[in-house]
């Protein structure tokens, strides 16, 4: 990979050996400059000159061995010499230093551009041609006024390439976007009718390695005018006092690599020019031109377009932080929404199918599940039930504690068995409630292939390249890259995810608290094996009835139930029995009771009934019927029971104690009178 070759056809051995170098391959220090440029290395005090570029007597009329033994200052003059310290020490790449040159009879204009390189200053000079060039001053500031208005990804994108195109005059201009792991994808494009599209066409991280990512924070602009033209090497190869190789990463002119020469080749392009869009530091894309001719750029068009994508990068970190703000509020409104209604909410169920649509749209998901303890409640496409339970078990046992959990790429994780192809991510946020089982809430996002938007045709592209190194090839291996993945989840989505889950969890909290509440209001008013009021309930019951006879004169009926020789019952059949027996006696009282009267037990196997607005004669009649009822109740191999009935009618003058204790007199005294019977109380 070090030697400079103009070959494009590489045997099968030379283009494996190139695609293993190409990750390691050191693209600063090619050795080499693109010819159509002149490169000089000086010492950092620029008195001497200790490298030059081979094509230097081409361009300037001077040969290397005459330029090698003299200095800066006789090459340029002093006042120039000058201006270069001062562009070198302010570190102003905007500010340029014109130099000229006779040579062959003709005034010859250049651009130098000096920066460090070690202990070496070097000075690149670009061509400056002599057209007037637009008014880029009035270009930038238009440029400005139109962006601060875009408010999409989409649209900004689109401005970008149709300004650069109409600036530069490129054949296809493109908005390059990198995800997390630096696969690439064309978001924009503008073009001519004669070349084809890229747009929508993915590319995998592998085609723009490390180093040569990394020379973008070096140098923004990375500016090919000829693919084709062959790399021109500096003389003496390396520096003759320390034999170091230049690094040539802040220059516009280093040598194209051949791998990447390769690659442009197979895609028709001669000229090629990238801008390196950074957001926050980091780089987010590339504003990529391609032409299938050379195409030399004036340094100050490149500067203007640098200033143009530079100011494009600041507006995307606008809109991000925009849409940022715009989940924050969706995601804040679906919480509102969620505890303003709280009280409504009885199942988790319901929950989930009120706010589970909302749910998915603010967290980009594909499906949501809500599993608290034994409840799995599901929304949209999810793993089966089966496989649910597994990714929940083995989110309990390995998950941080109370920490959400995500992956983009649940293929790499052990959950990779329990989901289906189609989906990529899972974002788990644990709802913070104590339970026998940890709650979760579960999202789930579909892989990117299944989400992408496909332009273009990359089969048609290509067809005739026999090179592995093309866009077809490449997006076969993002394919391969992606399979499985899901778009990442941001960290403000994971802390949203996580906001939410602390929001249902307080609803199902609020849930289960209110049902508790009911439980043991239930707990403390009914017995638990007949579901009967409880000796308790009744008692209050008795007491409101009593009070309420005796304010407006009414009378109350009390009727005292007692099973007969319920203890050689339980002998007979067992205890057991015994209860069925209690809960058929119970429900057969309560269904031949009217819906104002009331059945209680009072404790074992003896029951009170409490009729209200009834009297003595009534009464009577009414605990006949009972008797009889029960008397006839089929109770299987346990055959029939009785029960003996004591009856009192208060007219609300006693206290409960009296009114109970007469009821229960005369249940005695039917039990006396050989049970199976009823009796009256006296007053
Ligand atoms: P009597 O006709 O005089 O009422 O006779 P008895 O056997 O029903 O009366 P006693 O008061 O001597 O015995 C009551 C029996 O009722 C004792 C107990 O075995 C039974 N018993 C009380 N509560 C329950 C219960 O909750 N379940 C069952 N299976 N049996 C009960
Ligand atoms: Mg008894
Ligand atoms: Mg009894």
């Amino acid at each position: 990979m070090k030697s400079v070759s103009n070959e494009h056809e590489l045997s099968p051995d030379e283009l494996e050996a190139a695609l293993l170098a190409c990750a390691t391959e050191p693209v600063h220090i090619p050795g080499a400059i693109q010819p159509h440029g002149v490169l000089i290395s000086c010492d950092a005090q620029l008195t001497r000159i200790h490298q030059v570029s081979a094509n230097i007597e081409a361009m300037l009329g001077i040969t290397a061995d005459q330029v090698l033994a003299g200095s800066p200052e006789e090459l340029m003059g002093s006042r120039r010499l000058e201006h270069i310290r001062d562009v070198i020490d302010n570190e102003s790449p905007f500010r340029a230093v014109i130099f000229s040159i006779r040579t062959g009879g003709r005034a010859r204009r250049f651009r130098v551009l000096p920066y460090h390189s070690g202990s070496r200053v070097v000075l690149e000079f670009e061509p400056v041609k002599g057209q007037p060039e637009r008014s880029l001053f009035s270009v930038l500031t238009d440029w400005q006024t139109r962006l601060s208005r875009i408010r999409t990804l989409d649209t900004l994108a689109n401005e970008l390439t149709e300004l650069t195109r109409d600036l530069a005059g490129y054949d296809r201009v493109m908005v390059y976007r990198f995800d997390e792991d630096w696969n690439g994808s064309v978001i924009a494009e503008s073009r001519t009718e004669q070349v084809d599209s890229y747009l929508g066409h993915h590319f995998p991280a592998s085609d723009i390695p490390e180093q040569v990512r990394r020379l973008y924070s070096i140098k923004r602009v990375r500016d090919i005018p000829d693919a084709t033209a062959d790399p021109v090497a500096l003389v003496p190869e390396t520096d003759p006092e320390d034999d170091a190789p230049l690094d040539l990463s802040k220059g516009v002119l280093r040598a194209v690599a051949p791998i990447h020469r390769l690659y442009l080749a197979n895609m028709g392009v001669v000229a090629s020019m990238s801008i390196a869009l950074h957001v926050k530091g980091r780089l987010w894309g590339l504003l990529a031109c391609h032409a299938e001719r050379p195409m030399i750029l004036s340094p100050a068009l490149r500067d203007a377009l640098r200033a143009v994508a530079q100011s494009a990068s600041f507006q995307v970190e606008l809109i991000q932080a925009h849409e940022q703000a715009e989940l924050i509020a969706r995601a804040n409104d679906s919480r509102a929404l969620l505890l303003d209604k709280q009280g409504e909410f009885r199942q988790v169920a319901e929950l989930l199918k009120r706010h589970g649509k909302g749910w998915l749209k603010v967290f980009r998901a594909s499906g949501a599940v809500l599993a608290v303890g034994e409840r799995l409640e599901v929304v949209g496409e999810v793993p089966d039930q089966g496989d649910l339970e597994s990714i929940l078990a083995w989110l309990a046992r390995e998950s941080n504690h109370g920490q959400a959990w995500a992956s983009s790429k649940l293929d790499a994780t052990p959950l990779g068995r329990w989901v289906s192809s189609s989906i990529g991510g899972l974002l788990a946020a644990p709802l913070p409630i104590r339970h026998s089982r940890i709650a979760w809430l579960l999202l789930f996002r579909h892989e990117k292939i299944k989400t992408r938007v496909w332009a273009g045709n990359p089969e048609k592209r290509l067809e005739s390249s026999g090179g592995r190194i093309s866009p077809r090839s490449s997006f076969r291996s993002w394919e391969e890259e992606v399979r499985g993945r899901s778009e990442a989840w941001t960290t403000l989505e994971m802390r949203a995810a996580q906001d939410l889950a602390s929001d249902v969890a307080a609803v199902v909290a609020a849930n289960e608290i209110s049902r508790l509440n009911e439980q043991l209001t239930q707990m403390a008013s009914h017995d638990h094996l007949t579901g009967l009021w409880n000796r308790y309930r009744i008692g209050e019951e008795i007491n409101q009835e009593i009070e309420r006879a005796r304010r407006y004169g009414g009378e109350c009926c009390l009727m005292m139930l007692d099973i007969d020789h319920f203890k050689r019952f339980n002998d007979t059949f067992g205890h057991d029995a015994g209860d069925d027996v209690l809960v058929r006696v119970a429900e057969a009282a309560r269904n031949s009771l009217r819906a104002t009267d009331h059945v209680g037990r009072w404790g074992g196997e003896e029951f009170v009934v409490l009729a209200p607005e009834t009297s003595l004669d009534d009464s009577r009649l009414l605990a006949e019927r009972l008797r009889q009822m029960i008397e006839n109740l089929d109770l299987g191999a346990y055959g029939t029971v009785t029960v003996s009935i004591g009856v009192a009618v208060t007219a609300g003058k006693e206290a409960q104690r009296e009114f109970v204790t007469r009821a229960d007199q005369a249940l005695y005294a039917a039990k006396n009178a050989g049970r199976n019977r009823v009796e009256l109380a006296t007053d």
